[in-house]
């Protein structure tokens, strides 16, 4: 749809808001309303700054400081809610072991992979696992197994093994073009090697939806944390692919309005899965009336 009056806003065709990030925070609001008691968030539970205040708002406590270890050991009591990105099945243990309540909030689309990552490490084959370095999505994945070989998205490196059976996972939401280029060199090195893309569907769509920039497009805008992964790759593609416009990341409306825009040019607006529309609808509305 386009916005007629003074600046022209096109927003992409999917944005914002996945099906995980849903799940995820219905499900903090269905504990908290369930349980009497200190609800506890081990770090994010998902990468959005404004939904975290929210959730503290609201009462969660968010626990940040040391590992993840020493933030359930220092808990007293009360309920822990995993995040969305999945965690490392021993911290469950660690909940029992002290006596906590613990719930999962981790997306089903992040639980499959585990299991299947989970099914191959069991049938004693050899497993590489792409993703971001200390991200909670990754590290959740390598805690399965210590013999999982990590690749490293911003710097790829194949390790040498010795197996036949060789599976390839990755993080739900890395860039698809990078994940192709990963798979070429994979596949030099190992032409049978079984590639699983883990790229989940709403990333896939958000990152798709990039296509729908034409020529007259002046600004990406790309709403969103910079912590959050598929936000930074949304604009990551859009640099790729569009060399000629500005890509912008904003994840506020006071960012937004610090920017100064030729205001006769057009914008594609586009957010990361975990953008909410309170951040996104003001910006859009913003900037539309900007003259
Ligand atoms: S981006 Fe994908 S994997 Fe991550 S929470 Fe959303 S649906 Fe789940």
């Amino acid at each position: 749809m386009w916005y007629n009056q003074n600046m022209e806003v096109k927003k992409a065709s999917i944005y914002g808001f996945c099906e995980g990030v849903k799940y995820a925070l219905n499900y903090v609001a269905k504990v908290k309303n369930e349980i009497d008691g200190d609800i506890f968030l081990l770090g994010n539970l998902l990468h959005n700054k404004n939904i975290m205040d929210e959730l503290q708002k609201n009462g969660i406590k968010v626990l940040t400081k040391s590992t993840l270890e020493d933030r359930i050991n220092s808990i007293e009591k009360g309920t822990v809610i995993f995040s969305a990105h999945g965690h490392d099945p021993k911290l469950e243990k660690l909940c029992e072991k002290k006596g906590l309540n613990f719930k999962d909030a981790t997306c089903p689309r992040v639980i499959k992979n585990m299991q299947e990552i989970n099914k191959a490490i069991k049938n004693k084959e050899e497993v590489f696992y792409i993703g971001i370095k200390n991200h909670e999505e990754s590290n959740a994945a390598l805690s399965l197994n210590k013999n999982i070989h990590f690749i490293d998205y911003q710097n790829p490196i194949i390790e040498d093994v010795n197996k036949n059976k060789v599976h390839v996972f990755n993080q739900t939401t890395l860039s698809h073009l990078a994940l192709e280029d990963i798979y070429q060199k994979i596949q030099k090195k190992y032409p049978q090697a079984i590639l699983h893309n883990d790229i989940c569907h709403a990333t896939y769509l958000r990152q798709k939806a990039l296509d729908e920039i034409k020529e007259d497009i002046f600004y990406v805008i790309v709403l969103g944390d910079e912590t959050s992964s598929n936000t930074k790759r949304l604009k990551e593609i859009a640099e790729t692919k569009y060399k000629d416009k500005i890509v912008l990341l904003f994840s506020t409306l006071d960012e937004v309005k610090k920017y100064k825009f030729d205001c006769s040019k057009k914008i594609f607006l586009t957010a990361g899965a975990s953008t909410p529309d309170s951040i996104i609808n003001p910006i859009a509305e913003y900037l539309k009336n900007l003259n």
